[in-house]
């Protein structure tokens, strides 16, 4: 596996593989099950696969935890050289944001909601990474999770209005053991705050069953899934949303596509999760 450091280094790299399919897994590293699946993926459909690993700061707040994001190189390096990953890109922070740095990417309303709205200035700094990425990686093919779905609806947009010649591909969310979303955050989880954690899953799980047995109250679903998690210790609701999947607006009544999704925070880490129904 090649490693690059240099948006120069990449360039070079970009020019040796013409007419090769590139296939671009964007993460903020310590890698997990959830990003193997989007570099597997890549590599199942792509020619050349490089994964970049840039812990963003430009999409924290600074009370969020950017100086405590875990960090493995290590151990990511290994993983992805067993996968077979052909390139791992590892832009410096000081390149991707030099000083003076002052542009941004803005998608509007669907950011307004959701997590856009719990943190402020978050799609900002994502789909400016990503759009830097995109411009240095220049690939065919981005791979996101749909963990962060409405991340993954930002992109969408972005590439949709900017124009861009990318096509973009969500994958499903991947799951540990006891059902919690994989997620580099569950690190931070002791034993008890990881019981606690479960209660995202379950909340998900009982609202598509009281959906399926014919509930069409987004107001009763949120309520009852409310109940679910304040019924864990440690637990804090940032949002629970019963929404429309495209414009995140917030429902009344669950009809056709609904995306029910929502933000926990369990003792001091904040943990997303969601689930797409249909209701015909
Ligand atoms: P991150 O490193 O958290 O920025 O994530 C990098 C990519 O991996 C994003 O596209 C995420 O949506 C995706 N991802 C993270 N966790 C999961 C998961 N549990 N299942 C599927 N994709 C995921």
């Amino acid at each position: 596996m090649e490693i690059i450091k240099t948006l120069e280094g990449m360039k070079i790299a970009q020019r040796r593989r013409a007419g090769q399919r590139v296939g671009l897994v964007p993460t903020m590293g310590y890698l997990h099950d959830g990003h193997l699946s989007l570099v597997e993926k890549s590599l199942s459909t792509c020619d050349i696969t490089v994964v970049s690993i840039f812990v963003n700061p430009k999409q924290f707040r600074p009370n969020e935890d950017l100086d405590t994001y875990p960090v493995d190189l290590k151990r990511d390096i290994k993983l992805l050289e067993d996968l077979g990953v052909a390139i791992l890109f590892l832009p410096k922070n000081a390149d991707m944001y030099p000083e003076g740095y002052q542009t941004y990417v803005q998608v509007e309303k669907i950011t307004e909601r959701l997590c856009g709205k719990s943190r402020p200035g978050f799609f900002r700094g994502v789909a400016t990474v990503v759009l830097k990425l995109f411009n240095t990686v220049q690939p065919d093919v981005a791979f996101f999770g749909e963990k962060d779905r409405q991340q993954l609806a930002v992109i969408q947009k972005m590439v949709q209005d900017l124009n861009l010649d990318i096509q973009i591909e969500g994958l499903p969310i991947v799951r540990d053991p006891d059902g919690l979303a994989s997620s580099s955050r569950n690190l931070y989880l002791s034993p008890q705050a990881r019981q606690s954690a479960l209660c995202l899953q379950e909340a998900l799980q009982l609202a598509q069953r009281r959906v399926a047995a014919g509930e069409t109250s987004a107001h009763k679903i949120r309520s009852a899934m409310q109940d679910v998690i304040e019924a864990h210790p440690d637990t804090r609701v940032d949002y629970i949303s019963v929404c429309d999947p495209l414009q995140f607006n917030e429902l009344e009544v669950i009809q056709g596509k609904t995306l029910i999704a929502l933000a926990v925070h369990v003792g001091q880490t904040r943990l997303i999760d969601n689930c797409l129904i249909e209701r015909i």
